[in-house]
């Protein structure tokens, strides 16, 4: 095996960027590593008997789900790796850090209806389901209340319809929302039948009149980003937008320049968002790397994210100034509409805080 070579459980080998087309999102789903001991084990890395217990209770409150093909991007051998640190569960998780909270973004109180949320003029937040592609130990919903969102239904039955009926009534009764965002979880964990259905009900809510999907699946598995999910965004009633969610350029392989370039082919504007990771991207050149490679593939860098201060993460977490530093040097470096506006998730306020730019 080379470097770039990684052997599964089913000893099938899986090279980076050159993924088998016959490999399904839902089989890549199904096939992802669930054990840190595992993901370990698929580097090449030891784990120190005596941070066992540590790494187990991080995974009982937060459960490993790394995609083969997200672990085809990292290298073997490096406990450093940018993109395994986001996904490797650490004992460090377990610490209590004063101000990382369960609720850090104030969700809570903004929840309108089971599985929608308002806090921004004119945009209500939609998550369809607790499901995601990877779980990325820095999550502000890894305390998230899943059971709360609208995908209540025996998925056995593939029939959500009622579980929606509360949001999409809500949203009807909400004439100044313009625009829906499909978060979650992440809403391209659905299969492409369940997202018609949903589009159809938020189609038929006549003043909702844009679609934006928020997602990680186009990084993590780009074989999700299918002809049926392209066309039916594109043919939809309402304008659709995607906004990605990509940390760093080690992460973008030629499946997923396909992937986006499927997207925005297909005439859907891409926008990318970041979170400042201490560790994955708190570095000038690895921030500019990462914007030239998506204004380069026609995706515009749209946020960079202070970190949401969430009991757990707290390793994760970059001085404010530090992230203004690295903002002003990215714009000494790169055009105008290549540069992220570096935010801040505050409970109560009106929209996302700009840090200082
Ligand atoms: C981030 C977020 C939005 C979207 O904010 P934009 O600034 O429009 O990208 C909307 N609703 C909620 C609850 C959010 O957290
Ligand atoms: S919601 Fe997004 S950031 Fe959180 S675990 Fe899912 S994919 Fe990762």
């Amino acid at each position: 095996m080379t470097s770039a070579e990684i052997l599964t459980t089913e000893g099938e080998l899986v090279r980076a960027g050159s993924e088998p087309e016959s490999v399904s999102w839902q089989q890549a789903m199904r096939r992802a590593i669930r054990s840190s001991l595992h993901l370990r084990e698929q580097l090449g890395l030891s784990t120190s008997t005596e941070s066992i217990p540590g790494i187990s209770l991080a995974e009982a409150d937060f459960p490993t789900f790394v995609p083969l093909e997200f672990l085809a991007r990292m290298r073997p051998g490096d406990p450093c790796d940018p993109l395994l640190v986001q996904v490797l569960a650490a004992p460090e998780e377990n610490r209590e850090v004063a101000g990382f909270t369960s609720d850090p973004v104030g969700d809570g109180p903004a929840r309108i209806a089971a599985g929608l949320l308002q806090k921004y003029h004119g945009r209500a937040l939609a998550m369809p389901t607790g499901v995601c592609g990877v779980h990325c130990r820095y999550c502000f919903r890894r305390q998230f209340d899943y059971s709360d969102t609208a995908d209540s239904t025996d998925p056995a039955t593939d029939n959500m319809r009622p579980a929606w009926e509360p949001m999409i009534e809500r949203l009807r009764e909400s004439p100044e929302i313009d625009e829906v965002i499909l978060s979650g979880g992440d809403p391209l964990t659905l299969s492409d039948g369940k997202l018609d259905r949903l589009l159809t009900a938020i189609e038929s809510v006549p003043h909702v009149r844009r679609l934006r999907v928020h997602s990680r699946m186009p990084i993590v598995i780009p074989q999700r980003v299918t002809t049926e999910l392209t066309t039916r965004l594109r043919s939809s009633r309402l304008t659709a937008w995607m906004v990605v969610h990509c940390n760093h350029p080690q992460e973008i392989d030629t499946a997923v320049e396909l992937a986006v370039g499927r997207l925005v082919d297909a005439g859907i504007p891409v926008l990318n968002q970041a979170v400042l990771l201490a560790g994955v991207n708190d570095d000038a050149e690895v921030l500019e790397s990462l914007c030239r490679r998506w204004v380069d593939l026609r995706v515009q860098p749209y946020y960079l994210h202070q970190l949401d201060r969430v009991a757990g993460a707290a390793h994760f977490e970059v001085p404010l100034q530090r992230g203004r530093e690295l903002i002003a040097a990215l714009r000494d470096r790169l055009p105008g509409y290549a540069v992220p506006t570096y935010v801040t998730e505050v409970a109560d306020a009106a929209a996302k805080v700009p840090n200082g730019f």
